[in-house]
């Protein structure tokens, strides 16, 4: 093993997507060691769209943490329209939760973002490092080995370890599978989105209709991002541009519908997953790591950071103050909100699909989704509800 890129230090953090660097921000302003390892190179993490709103828990984060830089120059995201066979409905979160909305801030935005503030505070974070593989995580001394592009091994020790790379990384294979319980659930519906460069919504837009449910998010001043219900396993040559946009105008109830390169197609699965427990020995799993949520509810990224927010808050006062307590707690604390965020997820995913299409839903539960649509406009308590799910989980 050679020693230029090895060493030592107090946390290694796997992966530096927006769970992997939140935590190293938080841990560097706390004063807390820690080295970043991330696979791809940082054009490739840079570009990675995803998301598109952080919810208002999720910035609190960086607001409390003195990172409001972070988010200077980005809009709040305080309406909703739901366009239901074409006629429109704005639901006004701000209204029903005294202003605490969210966000619209792309992904790769806050990715960026969080790895310039890293980097001009001195974090050490290495770009395509290879063959990531923990070591003795449950033993008092981990480590942690990876190989440089030059292919030169090196070997990092650490006190902890931070799991925070995604959803195919290695952390959360590290743990032996007898140690941890592992949920899944999976839809039965499959998810279509494209990535164009046209005109953003005037509000994130979700659209149900006897054609199949289509939404159609902003992802900056002149970036979209659709999605369109389809059938499980679909061929995702099939989804040429002319149908995409087809489909779209149709969906959507918008003949005039302005087009723009496609610059990314995708089949994503809607699914559901949790392990349960997010820590084994001193390895602490977060994000999508350790749970996926299907997209509707917004809620992917979100997770991510409050994950982290409280992973970094438990290294913290176990390096600087000597008590365990928060690191123990560590995935139960999370686990709470997570399964809070499926629900929501699940719940929300229920509607869009069920009152979308009668026949995968059947005309029964197509009714249901349109008077549960109904109800957040009708009802201040359903509307509250609602709002205070989309603003995130305290
Ligand atoms: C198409 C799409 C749309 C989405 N839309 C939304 C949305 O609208 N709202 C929302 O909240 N969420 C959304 N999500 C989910 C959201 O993007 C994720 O939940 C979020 O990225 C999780 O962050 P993370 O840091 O845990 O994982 P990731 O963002 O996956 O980051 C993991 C990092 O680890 C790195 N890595 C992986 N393996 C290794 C290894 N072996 N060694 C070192 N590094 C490694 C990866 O390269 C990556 O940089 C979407 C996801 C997809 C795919």
């Amino acid at each position: 093993m050679a020693g230029g890129r090895g060493g030592s230090t107090t946390v290694v953090v796997v992966g530096a997507g927006v769970a992997g660097l939140t935590v190293a921000n938080l841990l560097h302003r706390n004063g807390v060691d820690c080295v970043v390892l991330e696979r791809r190179s940082r054009e490739h993490v840079e570009r990675r769209q995803r998301a598109g709103v952080l919810d208002h828990t999720a910035e609190q984060v960086y607001v409390r943490a003195g990172l409001d830089d972070l988010l200077t120059g980005v809009p709040r995201s305080g309406l909703l329209e739901f366009r239901v066979d074409g006629v429109s409905r704005l639901f006004d979160a701000d209204r029903h939760t005294g202003g605490r909305t969210g966000k619209l801030m792309p992904q790769q935005v806050l990715v960026r973002r969080l790895m310039a503030a890293f980097a001009d505070g001195g974090g050490d974070l290495r770009f395509e490092a290879g063959e990531v593989a923990l070591h003795d995580v449950d033993g008092d001394r981990p480590h942690v080995t990876y190989r440089t592009a030059d292919g030169v091994a090196h070997r990092l020790d650490a006190r902890y370890v931070a799991g925070c790379d995604g959803f195919q990384g290695v952390s959360r294979a590290a743990v032996p599978p007898d140690a941890v319980t592992t949920y899944r659930h999976a839809e039965d519906v499959g998810w279509f989105t494209v990535l164009t460069d046209s005109p953003p919504p005037r509000h994130p837009l979700m659209a149900l209709s006897r054609h199949g449910f289509a939404a159609h998010f902003g992802r900056g001043p002149g970036a979209s991002r659709f999605y369109l219900q389809c059938p499980p396993g679909d061929d995702l040559a099939s989804w040429t541009d002319e149908r995409v946009w087809r489909e779209l105008r149709l969906r959507l109830a918008d003949p005039d519908l302005p087009t723009g390169p496609v610059v990314e197609k995708a089949l994503i699965d809607a699914r559901s997953f949790v392990v349960d427990p997010m820590a084994h020995g001193r390895l602490f799993l977060v994000g999508d790591a350790a749970h996926i949520v299907p997209p509707m509810g917004g809620k992917g990224m979100n997770l991510a950071i409050a994950d982290a927010d409280v992973l970094a808050g438990a290294l913290t006062a176990a390096v600087r103050d000597g008590d365990d307590g928060p690191l123990r707690d560590y995935s139960a604390t999370c686990l709470r909100r997570v399964w809070n965020d499926q629900e929501f997820s699940r719940w929300l995913g229920e509607v869009v699909f069920h009152g979308a299409d009668p026949r995968t839903a059947g005309e029964f539960r197509w009714r249901l989704a349109r008077a549960r649509i109904d109800r957040i406009f009708t009802s201040p308590a359903a509307a509250r509800a609602f709002a205070e799910l989309m603003a995130g989980t305290v």
